[in-house]
């Protein structure tokens, strides 16, 4: 994983520049933002400042303390004003930052100041939310996407890249590179980007043929996908044990995203967190978001989590069902079954009614999980019957290899076998009679349904 982590970078040979485009593991932050009064992306500034700190997070970095400051626009030079820079300062040698996070893209003179001030790495959010992808990218299709949008990001701001850090690191006298050097890295970062957009058009074509002979876990798929904040990784909690995390082969790039929980007895599900729909995300970068979304395309079922307590909840939906029509499916791609899952009913203060082929829950209270499990199920596992079987001892073996022990209850021991309780598909009780196995009587004219 961590060799993958920096794969990505090393590209660019012994140049230093691409080194500084990633925010790396065992860092704390301190979050840095303006407050113009107005707001974004629908969202004030403190929401946009809680959205940054739970990006920091997702890219494995905890936040020490945030800092906002009320102004119209950012400083030319340093973005923030000069007295809050210091406090900025003051605070992250005071709390052990090592790195500060500017809540708005930076200007590359901004983050050279800026790093000279602070005397600590200085990251913008766009260099952030890159890291993220990079670090969740998948497929080779994801990272050839992610290494192109930092390089595009990287490209404008190669003059003076890095060179803050070069004097500081390197002592009196150390200079940034030279125009000729700069020209240099210049040709070899778009040399970079041509071959990379020449691989990106070919792994288009490999992905048609790939899809169609891709293995699957039998255990099948849900993918959560929804805004950063709406709750997704608040429901895996509650829909999967702590221990759960599957270290399937399938999902070794994934790791700790994929949880395994139950769906109904003895049925259960992999469960995967995806990286989450950013507000404002700056439109060089929806490509490399969707190609980190590879798991909703293999996914059998998509659950769509949306903050209901959000004003324009409507709205958010929306644009994330524009994003995976848009960017995320092909034409030629299946497109799996979604459900709607208005989350944070809890915090619900319209009266507004729900769609009703939606699920409303709470993630945080647990209410209605139940219900979502069910629903899932049905769509999973939607040949399911409860049925009543006459087991003869010879084919116990075949019942217990076919289905799960959670799925059996055992009604009676007679003489010729077990009768037996069981949830199973329509394709397992055929090859269960097959096995010798037969529908008892009194199970099959009851018609029994889960
Ligand atoms: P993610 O970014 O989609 O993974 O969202 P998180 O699971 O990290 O949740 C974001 C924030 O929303 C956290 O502060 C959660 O405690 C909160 N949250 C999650 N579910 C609920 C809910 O059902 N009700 C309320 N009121 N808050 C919730
Ligand atoms: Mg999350």
């Amino acid at each position: 994983m961590n060799d993958d982590r920096h794969r990505n970078q090393e590209v660019l040979g012994e140049d230093r520049l691409g080194r500084r485009a990633r925010v790396f593991g065992t860092e704390q932050a301190i979050l840095a933002g303006i407050d113009p009064g107005t707001v974004r992306g629908g969202l004030s500034a403190e929401d946009s400042m809680r959205e940054l700190e739970s990006l920091a997070e997702t890219a494995g970095i905890p936040t020490l303390a945030s800092v906002l400051q009320r102004r119209e626009r950012p400083v030319p030079r340093t973005f923030l004003g000069k007295g809050k820079v210091e406090e900025v300062r003051r605070a992250a040698d005071e709390l052990g930052a090592d790195v500060v996070i500017f809540n708005d893209e930076l200007s590359p003179a901004q983050a050279r100041n800026l790093e000279e001030t602070l005397k600590r790495k200085v990251v913008d959010r766009t260099q952030l939310i890159l890291d993220i992808f990079a670090q969740r990218a998948a497929t080779k299709e994801a990272r050839l996407q992610v290494e192109l949008a930092q390089l595009r990001y990287l490209l404008p701001r190669l003059r003076g890249w890095g060179m803050a850090l070069t004097r500081t690191g390197g002592g009196i006298g150390t200079r940034g590179p030279g125009e000729t050097q700069l020209d240099l890295d210049r040709f070899k970062v778009n040399r970079r980007i041509h071959a990379l957009k020449e691989r990106l058009e070919k792994t288009a074509d490999e992905r048609a043929v790939r899809g169609k002979k891709r293995i699957r876990s039998p255990i099948p798929q849900v993918a959560l996908v929804g805004y950063t904040n709406s709750g997704k990784s608040t429901l895996l909690n509650r829909l999967c044990d702590a221990d759960s995390v599957v270290e399937d082969k399938l999902f070794a790039t994934l790791d700790t995203m994929v949880r395994r929980g139950p769906v109904a007895s003895g049925r259960d599900a992999l469960f995967v967190d995806t990286v989450g729909f950013i507000r404002d995300l700056p439109h060089d970068l929806v490509p490399a978001f969707a190609a980190t979304l590879e798991a909703v395309r293999d996914a059998n079922l998509i659950l769509h989590i949306v903050d209901r307590s959000r004003r324009r909840w409507d709205e958010d939906e929306r644009v994330v069902l524009e994003i995976l029509e848009g960017e995320v499916f092909r034409a030629e791609d299946r497109r799996p079954p979604t459900l709607l899952v208005l989350n944070k009913v809890d915090a619900v203060r319209d009266e507004n009614a729900d769609p009703t082929d939606a699920v409303s829950i709470s993630a945080k209270e647990g209410t209605n999980l139940d219900d979502l499990r069910d629903r899932i199920a049905q769509t999973l596992y939607p040949s399911d019957r409860l049925v009543t079987l006459l087991v003869p001892f010879a084919a116990v073996g075949t019942l217990y290899a076919r289905t799960t022990p959670e799925r059996i209850e055992v009604l009676e021991h007679r003489e010729s076998g077990m009768l037996v309780r069981a949830r199973v598909s329509e394709q397992e009780l055929a090859e269960l009679k097959a096995g010798g196995v037969t529908l008892s009587a009194s199970g099959a004219a009851q018609g029994e349904r889960p």
